[in-house]
């Protein structure tokens, strides 16, 4: 029985397959005893093995143990949670924040709160992450999809479907992760001066990369006009969990009305602690961000002029865009067999017809790896 099942989804989709590894340091990654060139992952500013980060949490461990000993709400409230918080709020510039398990339940919980059934709409954008989509799902709104970073389709949206007297609710992120390209924030923020909505944008993959002090792609003087900004600590942070950035008024009602918050067991202690070093840390790294937006541009343009591809982007993901999964696969072999290492990306993950390379950069690239890289990239037939 599940073996029928699965074979459709093979058929349908190809099986996913986990792939471990032994370990990761600097830009190399060991698999099966076989070092490679790491582009797979999203740890764009190596904090995740970083030595100063390691030795500072490294006596927490010993003084607080492990688990949190329950949720937020019932006996997991260790006080280092208030300071994270705390932290998050002044560093990045909103309100109040929230921490929560990881990025999918801060977008399960974000969505589900927000929505009172029938008298909810989300709009969100057509590439908008999988804990997005779900989150809406699990709320019973109703929703619209709006063309990828096409503000006109959403204002046509917003002016056919949009409700007075409900909460419509618009749903971005900042810096999409299969693509790499930015969304138009300034001209849907515009869009609030003539539609009443509640403005959400998932910075997973832009705070600690993006902005002064790695405070992400918006830009302080309109993060007010975001509602709920998420971010997630599992990427340029290097450590795990979520958190949410708002009002004090939204950060009751999360609270309050988040089941993913209420009813999930709080993050473990040393991993709060990792993730309120690496926030402080992150701050001093504009000479890592910098390195990568160059170490971007420069594999961008070599992507577009070199290999022929379209890469839509602007920052440190980037992807190839090849098309048809066999073909996909096929580099992606290629490319190990070169000892680079990274993931060809397939429908549903992608629209049909656009599997790609993803490219992931990091800081911890230098001019000389990216030409092993572009090296590998040339010899591949594509
Ligand atoms: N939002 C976006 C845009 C993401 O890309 C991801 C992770 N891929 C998440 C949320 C989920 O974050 P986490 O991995 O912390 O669950």
């Amino acid at each position: 029985m599940f073996e029928d099942e699965l074979n459709k989804i093979a058929a349908y989709q190809g099986l996913r397959k986990v792939e471990p590894f032994e370990y990761r340091k600097g830009p190399e990654i060991l698999i099966n005893g076989r070092r490679f060139l790491d582009f797979s992952s999203n740890d764009y500013l190596g904090l995740s093995q970083d030595p100063f980060l390691k030795q500072k949490i490294g006596s927490v461990f010993e003084t607080v143990g492990m688990g949190s000993g329950g949720s937020r709400l019932l006996g997991g409230a260790n006080s280092l949670f208030e300071q994270l918080e705390y932290e998050l709020s002044e560093s990045i510039g909103k309100e109040a924040s929230l921490v929560f398990g990881t990025g999918y339940l801060a977008n399960l919980g974000v969505m589900t709160a927000l929505s009172q059934k029938k008298k909810t709409i989300f709009f969100m954008d057509r590439l908008c992450h999988a804990s997005i989509i779900d989150g809406v799902l699990l709320s019973g709104s109703h929703f619209f999809r709006f063309r990828h970073n096409d503000p006109d389709h959403l204002e046509r949206l917003l002016r056919e479907k949009s409700q007075t007297g409900k909460r419509n609710v618009v749903v971005i992120e900042s810096l999409y992760s299969m693509d790499g390209d930015l969304a138009p924030i300034e001209d849907i923020i515009e869009l609030k001066k003539r539609y009443d909505f509640i403005l959400v944008v998932d910075e997973a993959h832009a705070i600690g990369v993006l902005g002064k002090e790695g405070r992400g792609a918006i830009e302080d003087r309109t993060r007010e006009a975001v509602d709920i900004i998420v971010g997630t600590f599992g990427k340029a942070l290097g450590g795990y969990g979520a958190f949410c950035l708002t009002s004090k008024v939204i950060r009751e009602l999360l609270v309050n009305k988040a089941r993913s918050f209420i009813f999930s067991t709080a993050l473990p202690i040393p991993v709060v602690a990792w993730n309120l070093e690496a926030l402080r840390f992150m701050k001093g790294l504009d000479d890592r961000r910098k390195r990568l937006s160059e170490l971007s541009e420069d594999l961008r343009e070599f992507v577009k002029n070199d290999l022929g591809f379209t890469t839509p982007g602007q920052a440190q993901i980037v992807p190839v865009i090849v098309g048809e999964n066999e073909t996909t696969l096929r580099a992606q072999n290629a490319l190990r067999d070169h000892g680079i290492y990274l993931r060809a990306i397939r429908p549903p993950t992608v629209p049909k017809g656009t599997s790609r390379l993803r490219i992931s950069l990091s800081s911890v690239h230098s001019k000389e790896t990216l030409s092993r890289l572009k090296d590998a990239l040339r010899s591949v037939e594509f």
